[in-house]
């Protein structure tokens, strides 16, 4: 074929599938539109999850009649004068394309009216043709329509996912945009019912709950640091609220969504050590930071960016949400008033079980609210994960223990402090010979069938945490030796318990598996609550407990003791004025 230029309809039509991958991209060029026009009220109504009816009305500020037309041309903006402007974008739009690139691949129409013109003016597009310009009746602010989305592309809907998937993304993006702007109005209609309704109070806890659920958003941490040229704020899941891939975690610069797998990175380092390997927590932060140290103009859909300072903005994420991990997770504080309750019956060994299925969210223990923690004035209190020394008083319930702090008293849960001690020990022992114990009569188990496969690629790593294993038959395994610390307890359970770490859905890192399979080794030995510990094993596990690096949490993030302040024992006394 000769070479020559393209038609301009397939030109936009190759361009627009750069903007517009699915219906969500469209929802968001629209409301970064309004966004962008000062809008305080913006309703997003969706139809056929998406392909057959999107629009967005805002109350904005609107487009003069004579430039509606420009408004859908290519490369037509009003957000941005020279080159040097792109180093200092104050808006979400700068581009000037997702209107000419939405109307090329849809039934596209757009009415607009300025505060001061009288009358407004509508536009239909069809395919990237336009239509003649109509005076017509609009209530001030902009309302676009985009119907039958990619019915000349009939490439792109092959791409498009069920319904219910793009539902969820239009979804997840309009409340994201919510949460972003909490002094805005957001309504979004999808089929017919109210999936989202913000009241604009400014509250982002309300929107969080809608995001998550009422509990979560109650639960989540709030951070907030301000330094230099970097603002970070948001909240994070604490250490006992986690999920199990990081689609929880959602980042905002300077209101501008952007995936960035380095800012995640460096939220799930500040947890470092006080969540499992393998769990991440929910998140979603707004960073504030000069427009001229971000460059946004790196991909079409905007929404990955390119910081000058990368290093400062990593570790100012990482030392933020540190911070407000550190002042609120380690050792819970009991609240006023303590009621009196018996101890909970539990079931350490399938507690944390329950919700182990992927995407779920998993709560690892019942622990105050983040608000009640603040109330207390904790902020400050705590400033290292190091637990002070302790003196044993003894063990209660036969689950906890009792022990005196220099600033009050302490309960320990047993099971918890023990999966952390020794979880410590085996992940200091790795790389060394781990202790095994050869059984003196092998054990046959039978697993279930199709869990061969996983279990024998684990063999190699089994073998350096002390486990001998050799196939006996289908589905039946021989086993000869343990790892020590599972000395006592039923093999065929032990190697059952760590199997089910490999049928988990994310798990990609050799090292994650790894750690995760010592976590549950360390889980099934520890002592369990209804356990007896003689007054020297509990010394002992105070002990070794203290010596931990990070004593407040076990492995998999629970918390491993709670502290009564000798302020709070006062007041509860009514020795101190009560509040
Ligand atoms: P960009 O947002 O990158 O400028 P768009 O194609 O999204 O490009 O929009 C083109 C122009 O149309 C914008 O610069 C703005 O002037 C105008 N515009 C689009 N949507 C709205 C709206 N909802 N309210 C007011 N003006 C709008
Ligand atoms: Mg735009």
């Amino acid at each position: 074929m000769p070479i020559r230029i393209l038609p301009v309809e397939i030109a936009s039509q190759i361009a627009a599938g750069e903007v517009v991958e699915r219906p969500a991209s469209v929802v968001k060029e629209l409301v970064e539109n309004a966004l962008d026009a000062d809008a305080t009220h913006i309703t997003i109504t969706v139809e056929g999850a998406g392909q057959k009816l999107i629009e967005v009305a805002d109350n904005g500020i609107g487009i003069p009649r004579d430039e509606l037309q420009l408004a859908l041309s290519r490369h037509a903006t009003s957000k941005l004068n020279t080159a040097e402007d792109l180093f200092r974008i104050a808006t979400l739009g700068f581009r000037g394309e997702a209107l000419a690139s939405i109307a090329s691949v849809s039934r596209f129409s757009i009415t607009s009216r300025t505060k001061e013109a009288e009358m407004g003016a509508r536009l239909q597009v069809e395919g990237g043709k336009q239509g003649d310009l109509q005076v017509v009746g609009a209530p001030a602010g902009t309302v676009v329509g985009v119907e039958d989305l990619f019915y000349n592309v009939p490439a792109r809907r092959k791409f498009l996912k069920k319904d219910v998937t793009e539902r969820r993304h239009i979804d997840a993006l309009v409340t994201r945009y919510a949460l972003a702007y909490p002094n805005i109005r957001f309504q979004l209609t999808l089929e017919g019912r109210t999936a989202l309704h913000t009241s604009g109070n400014g509250d982002r806890r309300e929107v969080l709950a809608a995001m998550f659920s009422p509990d979560i958003a109650r639960q989540m941490l709030e951070v907030n640091t301000i330094y230099d040229h970097l603002t970070v704020q948001g909240f994070v899941s604490p250490t006992n609220l986690t999920r199990s891939n990081r689609r929880g975690i959602s980042f905002f610069v300077n209101g501008r969504w952007v995936q960035d797998f380095t800012l995640a990175t460096a939220l799930v380092q500040a947890y470092h050590s006080m969540l499992m390997v393998g769990r991440f927590p929910m998140a979603v932060i707004f960073l504030e930071i000069p427009p001229e140290e971000v460059d946004v103009n790196v991909h079409p859909t905007k929404s990955e960016i390119r910081f000058s300072q990368r290093d400062e903005v990593f570790s100012g994420v990482q030392r933020a949400v540190r911070r407000a991990l550190l002042a609120y997770s380690p050792v819970p504080m009991v609240q006023t008033p303590v009621r009196w309750t018996p101890f909970p019956k539990r079931e350490f060994g399938s507690k944390t079980e329950l919700s182990d299925q992927p995407d779920s969210i998993e709560y690892s223990e019942d622990v105050p609210s983040p608000r009640e923690q603040a109330s207390i004035g904790g902020q400050h209190s705590l400033p290292d994960s190091s637990v002070p020394l302790l003196r044993l008083v003894g063990q209660v319930g036969t689950a906890f223990l009792v022990a005196e702090g220099p600033d009050g008293l302490y309960l320990i849960d047993q099971h918890a402090a023990h999966e952390r001690v020794l979880f410590e020990r085996f992940m200091a022992q790795r790389g060394q010979e781990i202790p095994s114990q050869t059984l003196l009569e092998p054990v046959t188990v039978e697993l279930p069938v199709d869990s061969d496969r996983l279990l024998e690629e684990q063999f190699p790593m089994m073998e350096k945490l002390g486990f001998q294993i050799e196939v006996f038959g289908p589905n039946t395994y021989r086993v000869r030796s343990i790892p020590s610390i599972l000395l006592g307890s039923d093999p065929s359970a032990a190697i059952r318990v760590v199997i089910e770490e490999f049928e988990e859905d994310e798990t990609p890192l050799m090292n994650e598996i790894e750690t995760k399979t010592i976590a549950r080794i360390c889980k099934r030995a520890a002592v369990k609550s209804g356990q007896v510990l003689s007054p020297e094993e509990q010394k002992a596990l105070l002990n070794d407990l203290e010596a931990c690096q990070v004593p407040r949490t076990c492995p998999h993030g629970r918390p491993t003791m709670i502290h009564l302040s000798i302020d709070l024992l006062e007041r509860q006394f009514g020795r101190k004025g009560s509040r």
